[in-house]
């Protein structure tokens, strides 16, 4: 690990000013937010992040979570990813999210783990983590040994000639599924990003992961009301029942009025190089009666222009059999 500047910021704006401040003073200089450090440490001491300077956010109050008074939900950038999982709102109202939170990591990494750190954590490829490797993400141009070499947890969509690598996030399918909103605040101000629209795809730049410029802070998440009477799940196949990434995973909201689909949501992870989600495979399930066969025609749109690796075919037909079975305990 190499030597770093830490700062205690007391509130955003004095985040956002230590942010500009620190990367301006000394040009070329790296930033970083430390928020539960579950990922940023992890990477400092392999030395994938190298960062000059980080600014502990741990102080700002951007910790809580509250019921909006359109009946949405406002999720602190710092709130633990427990307390988020274990909230009654949350639990009542977003049963996949506080599902798909309990489904990743450990409890003492939950403990620590935050709203914004969770939506921002990087890929597990085992190449970006060793520095002993190219990759394209870590070091641009030095080349992708996964698209020859250990490609098995990786993507299937989205993917790039310069970078396959999966977007880990279990919270973030589930906050995609119900139309999360980012709200960050910047040296240029405060704004408001759809989480569909926050991780980029790689392209020919794997390095740029989301749209967040050096020195954004994401202040919170927000959610829009619920339907009444939704039923949501979150289902996540994986090689071992815990502490495990995704293999494949869903989100899953549903609404019923007699006998047919109202509402419906799905959205996947383990499979993308971002979470994903498609409108148009959403659709055919409205007015229809729940079943497989209309789940089944709702995956292969999800699963369209899939590219498997040489180890990861195996994930076409496990993401079509989980979201059919995700569809189905939400409408059961
Ligand atoms: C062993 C292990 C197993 C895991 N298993 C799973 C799993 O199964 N599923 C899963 O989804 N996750 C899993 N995780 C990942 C875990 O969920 C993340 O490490 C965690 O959510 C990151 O949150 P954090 O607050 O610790 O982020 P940090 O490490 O503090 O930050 C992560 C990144 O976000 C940036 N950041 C943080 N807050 C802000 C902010 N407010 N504004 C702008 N930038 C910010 C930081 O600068 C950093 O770049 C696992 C992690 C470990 C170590
Ligand atoms: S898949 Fe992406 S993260 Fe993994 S080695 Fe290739 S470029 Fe690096």
């Amino acid at each position: 690990m190499q030597f770093f500047n830490l700062a205690h910021a007391a509130d955003p704006s004095a985040a956002i000013a230590a942010a500009a401040t620190s990367a301006t003073a000394q040009q070329g200089a790296s930033v970083r937010f430390l928020a539960g450090g579950t990922t940023l440490v992890d990477l400092m001491k392999l030395g994938v992040e190298l960062p000059d300077h980080v600014i502990d956010i741990n102080h700002l109050g951007l910790d809580a979570i509250e019921r909006e008074a359109d009946g949405g939900l406002r999720v602190g950038a710092t709130a633990r990813n427990s307390d988020l999982a274990h909230h009654p709102v949350v639990r009542s109202d977003y049963a996949a999210l506080s599902q798909a939170i309990l489904a990743g990591a450990s409890t003492q990494l939950r403990n620590a783990a935050t709203t914004a750190g969770n939506l921002l954590q990087r890929t597990r490829c085992v190449y970006f983590r060793n520095v002993a490797t190219p990759c394209n993400k870590r070091e641009p141009g030095s080349g992708c040994p996964a698209i020859q070499g250990a490609n098995r947890m990786l993507a299937i969509l989205g993917t790039s000639e310069a970078c396959i690598a999966t977007n880990p996030s279990d919270m973030a399918v589930a906050m995609l599924a119900y139309d999360a909103t980012v709200h960050v605040q910047g040296v240029s101000g405060d704004r408001q990003i759809p989480l569909a629209e926050l991780h980029l795809p790689p392209g020919n730049r794997p390095d740029r992961e989301t749209v967040l410029e050096p020195g954004d802070l994401i202040t919170h998440v927000t959610m829009p009301p619920r339907p009444a009477g939704e039923r949501s799940t979150y289902l996540k196949l994986r090689d071992r029942v815990s502490y495990e990434f995704a293999l494949v995973s869903a989100a899953a909201a549903v609404s019923m009025a007699d006998g047919v689909m109202t509402g419906a949501c799905f959205a996947l992870g383990g499979v993308g190089t971002r979470p994903w989600r498609v409108a148009e495979a959403e659709r055919v399930l409205l007015g229809q009666a729940p079943g497989d066969e209309v789940f089944r025609r709702a995956a292969e749109i999800a699963l369209q222009g899939a590219r498997p690796q040489s180890q990861n075919g195996f994930k076409v037909e496990l993401a079509r059999r989980c979201i059919v079975a995700a569809l189905a305990r939400a409408t059961r």
